[in-house]
């Protein structure tokens, strides 16, 4: 008998087929924008183990979420990551699980990411100055992060590189960055920021600026519609580039009538949507061994998604917490 496939459609008509799972709140930098002077950690024990999370892979998978992007805090900083992504990747019916880095300790776990089944990995870098990457980040880190990127491609791996750009020296940074696509066959995406958390005080450049210069500054460049993953990014393709541009246009590009997912916090907070501290607790009922509990409260959470995000009309935000708390 063939396999049947589920599809979970929301109240607004779209389909969920897509989970970031945050596995720490703690992070080896401290990027500005992000948590600049660190954060109140969660103890230990409320963080969920990796059997837990395993069991609401489960559940998700057999709600239709196949795709799972693995991502934190720093989601290398927490202990034997890649064993987590080979167990999600052993539940029947998974579809691909990626991980999202700044790339620090990337290189000394590649060999063990590949082996757990990763083909697919996106490297958060905001510069590629030197200088200017430790002002971001507080850590003279980009040689590692460098080293992981050269290192992941030539093993294979499809690499996306994710910038923020967020000061008013922005376009040499969008310059060196997009360099990366023409010498690499990577996709480099530009991320607009969003309110949450001390992206609120920072400068926001609209991607539509950066699509313009994209165009003016080069001659061939084209829509490139191929499928690049299971985001929202808008992709580019310039003449002579290995690798292809991307955008994520969050507020400037409103995609919300095609998100297609749902986070899951360190502490098994499942939010459906980034703008609104509204959650659903899944511990208890993992931890009660409640699985029909939890698989409740996931369809609970993907009905009551909300149709849109409020981030252009700041008011409406209620997320008080950092990124590095939710996952990006
Ligand atoms: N530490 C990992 C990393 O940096 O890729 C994973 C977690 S980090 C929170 C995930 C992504 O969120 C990063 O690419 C980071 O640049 C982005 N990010 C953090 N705060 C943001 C904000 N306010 N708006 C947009 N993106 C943000
Ligand atoms: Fe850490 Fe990622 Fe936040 Fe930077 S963006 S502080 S690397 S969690």
């Amino acid at each position: 008998m063939g396999k049947v496939e589920i599809i979970l459609i929301d109240s607004f008509d779209r389909n969920i087929d897509y989970m970031r799972i945050s596995i720490t709140d703690r992070c080896n930098l401290r990027c500005r924008y992000c948590m600049p002077d660190g954060i109140d950690l969660c103890s230990h024990d409320d963080i969920l183990t990796f059997d837990e999370i395993v069991k609401v892979c489960r559940e998700a998978v057999g709600l239709g979420i196949v795709n799972f992007k693995i991502t934190g805090g720093e989601p290398l900083v927490r202990k034997n990551c890649p064993d987590l992504i080979e167990k999600i990747y052993s539940i029947d019916g998974v579809n691909e699980v990626t991980l999202t880095t700044n790339g620090v300790l990337l290189t000394e776990q590649l060999d063990r990411l590949i082996s757990s089944g990763v083909k697919s990995i996106n490297i958060s870098l905001d510069t590629i100055n030197r200088e200017k990457y430790k002002e971001i980040t507080g850590f003279d880190e980009l040689d590692r992060v460098f080293e992981a990127i050269k290192k992941s491609i030539d093993r294979g791996l499809k690499v996306k590189i994710n910038s923020v750009l967020h000061d008013e020296n922005f376009k040499d940074d969008f310059f060196d960055l997009i360099s990366l696509a023409k010498k690499y066959p990577i996709d480099v995406r530009f991320i607009e920021m969003m309110p949450i958390g001390l992206g609120a005080k920072s400068m926001l450049i609209s991607n539509d600026e950066l699509v313009k210069i994209l165009k003016e500054s080069f001659e061939n460049v084209d829509i490139d519609d191929k499928k690049h993953g299971y985001g929202p990014a808008k992709y580019y393709r310039v003449d002579g580039f290995l690798g292809s541009i991307g955008f994520i246009s969050a507020i400037h590009g409103k995609f919300c009538d095609s998100c297609n997912r749902i986070r899951m916090t360190s502490t098994g907070d499942i939010k459906s949507c980034l703008c609104f501290d509204k959650k659903i607790s899944l511990k208890e009922a993992l931890r009660n061994n409640d699985v029909k509990k939890v698989r409740e409260m996931l369809i609970e959470s993907i009905l009551d998604k909300p149709e849109k995000h409020c981030f252009e009309e700041m008011d409406g935000i209620t997320e008080v917490k950092n990124m590095s708390k939710i996952g990006g």
